[in-house]
């Protein structure tokens, strides 16, 4: 329709087949569906086993310049790059995407569900609890910080013999420890398994983490010196994105380090004895959630880091599904959030680290909008071409992984025909494989065909990846070679408590991990008004955490916030529901 109805209004007008019915489309075996209503369902991880012979497809990612605070369009992009593959190409396909949080729904930026005719559906379950993966994670963060304020304070205030009879009861008159109690003790290297065998030197030991209340890290509210974190750059969150099966999320999540003693050792969540309940909490959310667009082809909605304050890419779990199910001849499109200087660089150096998956192919999402805002202004062609710096620059940074790269000008209906012309043209210019115009936003996948046959054809010729760094390189040096390489910073500098952690994790031996940096998606420096492709800047390395249970070293550059606050007038101004027929309104 012209003019494009609302993203609610074009959702709602499509009914969504039901989702076994695509299940049983797509190869899934109902055994390994969990239905939760008629248009969601859970995949069983079982489904990878079966596969395991299966050739993956193509991997096909999609990555963004610099964008405006509105987004340019990636998530549509997917979308509607999917639905020309499958419903017009007539190749299987699937869509990979991350949920949103409640952060941008209600905030600024609105769902990412897609939107006018490339849009998953019901754009509403999408975009509000789906099937609760996210209220999963809050719950086992909460845990967390619960374990952290008991341990403290029992320990406070109990003797070593009250601390172990309370820590080993006795049942039916036999103290017995329990298996992650075990677990402990062999950490601790004591090899006694009778819990009356221990010396009271040993007993201590135990019973006592020590936790130094100046030194937990672990984030939430607190008369502690730690903060909130958003859901979303929650460490619990990425373990959720990088794992990949039951077992190794459990670890994972044992592995977190929450703080550390006082005398400087770390204490991680095994420590606190609270690994199995937590894999309990998130035992429903290590399963992707099937769903689909509006022209009927498979979605895969699952994990939603950010990618300026979090690794900012979906589910391994979801890609390796969707690469099975889609069989060699078919295409997966996974999507990385905001610029390629931080959402793709995290998939090539952290999630394709994890999973050992290599890209074919990156589509970089364009907007005329977009490049008139990095030229520096909002209405010439010199704007444009000026603006063209990002373009440029972040097609470069893929090529520095050896991956090519298909640009995807996402056309809005404002843009010229010159406009248009011009951004391909440099586009090319600048060594992309190819640049093509895309009308999916108004036409659905018919409006992508251009440039799911530019896709096919480029991910057909082979790619060359590589990473940025290797991991056994000090924690300064990935720093610094992701700051030059990839932002164009002339070198970092780190602040003294930077360097002072830094130190700390090289001496806990937890050097060796990849980097998520934490920094600003709205330039390619650490400052937001710095547009187009800054160079002359020294990067400042504010502060430095560690997830060594999601395993990546969290830099955080100049005055970035994990816990990103909500603007004066935000989206949820807008929405309501409507008592009567229970329709929710200004969900965009
Ligand atoms: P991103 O994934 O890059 O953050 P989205 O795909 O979520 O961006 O798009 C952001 C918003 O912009 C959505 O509300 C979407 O409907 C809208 N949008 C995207 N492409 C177009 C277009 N070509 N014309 C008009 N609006 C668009």
């Amino acid at each position: 329709m012209s003019p494009v109805p609302s993203d609610l209004e074009v959702s709602r007008a499509q009914t969504p087949k039901p989702i076994s019915q695509l299940a049983q489309e797509i190869g899934i075996l109902p055994e390994e569906l969990e239905a939760h209503g008629n248009t969601k369902a859970k995949v069983h991880l079982s489904l990878l086993n079966r596969l395991q012979h299966q050739p993956d497809g193509k991997y096909v990612l999609v990555a963004g310049i610099t964008p405006t605070p509105l987004g340019e369009g990636k998530s549509t992009v997917t979308v509607g790059l999917t639905q020309a593959l499958s419903a017009h190409l007539k190749l299987n396909s699937f869509a990979c995407l991350r949920q949103p949080s409640q952060g941008p729904t209600f905030g600024v930026k609105g769902g990412a569900a897609g939107g006018g005719y490339a849009q998953v559906i019901p754009m509403e379950e999408f975009n509000l609890h789906l099937t609760g993966d996210i209220h999963a994670i809050i719950a086992a963060n909460n845990l967390v910080a619960a374990a952290i304020d008991a341990r403290i304070f029992h320990e406070a205030t109990q003797s070593d013999k009250g601390l172990f009879s309370r820590l080993v009861p006795s049942v039916n008159g036999v103290r017995c420890f329990s298996p992650i109690q075990l677990t402990r003790l062999q950490h601790l290297g004591i090899n006694k398994s009778d819990p009356g065998e221990l010396t009271p030197q040993e007993v201590s030991t135990f019973v006592r983490l020590d936790l130094d209340p100046e030194k937990v890290t672990w984030q939430r509210v607190s008369p502690l010196p730690t903060q909130f974190d958003i859901a979303v750059a929650s460490e619990i969150m990425a373990i959720l994105a990088l794992t990949d099966g039951l077992a190794d999320m459990r670890s994972r999540l044992g592995r977190m380090v929450v703080g550390s003693s006082r005398t400087g050792k770390p204490i991680t969540a095994d420590d606190l004895g609270v690994t199995g309940a937590l894999a309990v909490l998130m035992k429903d959310a290590v399963k992707p959630t099937l769903m689909q667009t509006l022209e009927g082809t498979p979605v895969f909605v699952h994990a939603g880091p950010f990618a300026n304050i979090a690794h900012g890419n979906s589910s391994v779990l979801a890609d390796k599904l969707a690469l099975k199910l889609v069989g060699e001849d078919g295409y997966v499109v996974t999507e990385a959030g905001f610029g390629a200087d931080i959402g793709m660089e995290k998939f090539f150096n952290i999630k394709c680290r994890t999973s050992g998956l290599r890209p074919n192919v990156v589509v970089l999402v364009a907007t005329v909008r977009a490049l008139k805002m990095h030229g520096g202004g909002p209405n010439n062609l010199q704007l444009v071409k000026d603006g063209c710096s990002n373009l440029k620059k972040q097609i470069q940074i893929a090529h520095l992984f050896g991956v090519p790269v298909v640009v995807a000008l996402n056309v809005f209906k404002t843009d010229s025909e010159a406009e248009i012309d011009l951004v391909c043209r440099i586009a090319e210019a600048s060594g992309a494989s190819a640049a093509v115009p895309c009308h999916h936003w108004s036409r659905g996948g018919r409006g992508s065909v251009e440039l799911a046959h530019a896709v096919k054809e480029v991910a057909s010729q082979g790619s060359h990846f590589q990473f940025l760094y290797n991991l056994q390189e000090p924690i300064i040096e990935k720093i610094r070679t992701i700051a030059q390489k990839v932002y164009g910073a002339d070198d970092i500098e780190l602040s003294t408590e930077a360097q002072t952690k830094m130190e700390y994790f090289n001496q806990q031996g937890f050097s060796g991990l990849p980097i998520c940096m934490a920094k600003t998606h709205l330039s390619l420096s650490h400052m937001p008004e710095k547009k187009g492709a800054p160079s002359g800047f020294i990067l400042p390395i504010r502060d430095i955490r560690a997830s060594i249970g999601a395993g990546f070293i969290y830099p955080l550059v100049g005055t970035m916030s994990t816990m990103p606050g909500l603007p004066t007038r935000p989206c949820f101004y807008d929405i309501d529901l409507d008592p009567v027929t229970e329709e929710i309104k200004g969900l965009f």
